[in-house]
């Protein structure tokens, strides 16, 4: 088996499920499977200079402002150029019976991480639920939430990128994943990313980042190789 498994495919994106054989090395993480989705036709760096990552990124302001904080030019591209040459093991999309059984064996007792780039809110909802079906656990995020209309999955984190719209969130009952400047100021019901403090709890043994949970709301210090081109949004606007 490929260390990669591509999940989803349609004519434009493809959703690819990696750290099958050999789990992240991710220090912030720990060992989890991580769920990406990229363009298919041209790679990362190119569709972020062409504005074709609106595909698998959408209106996320990150994309807009050029301040994500993952690093295309590296891992990105090594999985786009591993899925060019057939690197990758593809499920059985033509038999939703099998389909669905390989979803679940792939997930059972696995952890997994939404979105370690794109966002995978553009993955129809169902793939997302039979693969999580019996996972040990999740975190999720999606940047979709105040611009599209679509039903996005109860187990994303809504990424907010000001007070105000983590409010929003909040009004409608959704958990919020807010990057600042500023992690002494909090709303009474946001607490800092545990990692912060303390490195050696790692998403995989936290696990607070999945949306269908209760309980407080994470706030991060902005990161990531762009952070200077972070902005907050002052004022949200619909
Ligand atoms: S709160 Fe926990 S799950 Fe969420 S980003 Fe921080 S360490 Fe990861």
């Amino acid at each position: 088996m490929s260390n990669g498994i591509v999940i989803f495919e349609d004519d434009e994106k493809v959703a690819i499920l990696t750290g099958i054989k050999r789990p992240s090395s991710n220090p912030k993480t720990g060992a989890m499977l991580q769920l990406s989705t990229i363009v298919k036709a041209v790679d990362p760096v190119t569709a972020h200079k062409t504005n074709q990552d609106k595909l698998i990124c959408g209106e996320c302001i990150h994309r807009k402002n050029s301040s994500c904080y993952v690093n295309l030019g590296q891992s990105v591209l090594q999985m786009y150029r591993a899925y060019k040459n057939g690197s990758y093991t593809k499920l059985d999309f033509n038999n939703r019976a099998v389909y669905i059984q390989q979803l679940n064996e792939l997930g059972k007792l696995a952890l997994i991480r939404l979105g370690a780039y794109g966002d995978c809110s553009f993955i129809p909802n169902f793939i997302l639920t039979e693969l999580m079906r019996y996972s040990t656990g999740v975190t999720g995020y999606t940047h979709q939430f105040f611009t599209s209309e679509k039903d996005t999955h109860r187990a994303f984190m809504i990424s907010a990128e000001s007070k105000n719209e983590a409010l929003q969130a909040h009004k409608l009952n959704r958990r919020t994943f807010r990057v600042t400047h500023d992690i002494d100021d909090l709303l009474d019901n946001e607490i800092v990313c545990p990692n912060m403090n303390n490195t050696k709890i790692t998403c995989s043994n936290c696990l607070l980042c999945d949306g269908r949970k209760l309980g407080k709301n994470i706030v991060v210090q902005v990161h990531g190789v762009n952070k200077n081109k972070f902005k907050e949004i002052p004022i949200y606007k619909h």
